[in-house]
């Protein structure tokens, strides 16, 4: 850990609980939390970890992250305010992947660009967008996508172009050990009333149906095919309001599960594996994780 001080110029944080970076505020203690002071710091601590192969672990801003309550036995990285620069020229836009996804598509509706105003709402950063491929209502962050860089373990920088990387719902084949640092994307010129229009329907559509006045990951599970919905299939199996500890299935949108409080992780699995059971017992089907995990054991969301 001295030797790790000493490298790290930006935040270095020891044992933070993982609760306080994310959106569940659920999640034990990470060995070290950092955030690096810019990318000469980034290269230098992933030289490190490299060298002593020190588990590590990166992350945004923990919107879909569900963390163990033993917490993380290795270093977290983020990018934080280093890493915002957002440039807008024509109808080309360049981020770095610490942009709130929110801040990106905001600035994208006032320069009457389109293609990224149905995920008005979506919590989060860049780069958990580009890692999950993000989406809502017909958008998706990878269609309006030129290329990103990322650093590798060695200190390089990486450019990969979008059709280097399969995209799909909520899954994207970057590598584990690349960090994503920023992105071109490439929109479309419109009139700001359809934008507008565009970005009125999602808004209305989230506050309507999503649970936004509690703590969340979003959408637990995936959903089993375009036209069938995980929240539907755990709700015709009576499922909602389901609770373990201070751990609720929403009652408004059945795919949500809600912190209302102290809920562990464990009261988070608990729901996972009543869910995938009973759907699989119900609809002989096994619903898939949307939600990345950190710090479990591998079988720990297989229901007995
Ligand atoms: C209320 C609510 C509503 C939501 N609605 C939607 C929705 O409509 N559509 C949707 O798609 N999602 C939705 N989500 C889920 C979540 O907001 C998105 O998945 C978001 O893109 C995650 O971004 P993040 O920065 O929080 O990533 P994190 O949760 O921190 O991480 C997500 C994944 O990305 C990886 N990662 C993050 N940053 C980097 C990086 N720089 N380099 C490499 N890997 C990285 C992490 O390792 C992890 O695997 C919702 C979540 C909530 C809480």
């Amino acid at each position: 850990m001295a030797e790790l001080k000493r490298t790290v110029k930006g935040t270095l944080l020891e044992n933070e609980p993982m609760s306080a970076h994310t959106s569940y505020g659920i999640g034990g203690p990470a060995w070290a939390y950092i955030t690096p002071r810019d990318m000469s710091d980034l290269s230098e601590i992933l030289h490190f970890v490299n060298t002593y192969s020190i588990p590590t672990y990166f992350v945004g801003s923990g919107s879909n992250l569900l963390v163990a309550d033993e917490g993380i036995d290795g270093i977290v990285i983020t990018l934080g305010k280093s890493f915002r620069k957002l440039e807008i020229s024509g109808n080309k836009i360049y981020a770095e992947s610490g942009v709130m996804l929110g801040h990106m598509v905001k600035e994208s509706i006032k320069h009457n660009l389109s293609g990224l105003e149905s995920m008005i709402g979506i919590p989060g950063t860049l780069g958990g967008a580009l890692i999950m491929n993000a989406g809502a209502f017909g958008d998706k962050i990878s269609n309006s996508l030129i290329n990103v860089d990322v650093m590798t373990l060695s200190g390089s920088i990486i450019q990969y172009d979008a059709g280097d990387i399969d995209f799909c719902y909520r899954h994207s084949t970057f590598k584990e050990n690349e960090i994503i640092i920023s992105a071109n994307f490439e929109l479309k010129e419109a009139s700001s009333e359809t934008i507008s229009e565009k970005r009125d329907i999602a808004s209305k559509g989230r506050k309507k149906n999503q649970p936004l006045r509690f703590r969340s990951a979003g959408s637990v599970f995936k959903n089993p095919k375009p036209d069938l919905a995980a929240g539907y299939l755990i709700d015709k199996a009576g499922l909602k309001g389901t609770r373990s500890g201070e751990a609720e299935i929403s009652t408004q949108h059945a795919n949500f599960f809600i912190n209302h409080g102290q809920a562990k992780a464990s009261d988070i699995i608990n729901l996972i594996c009543i869910a995938r059971k009973k759907v699989q017992e119900k609809f002989d089907i096994m619903l898939d994780l949307e939600i990345k995990t950190l710090g479990f054991p591998k079988d720990v969301f297989q229901y007995e």
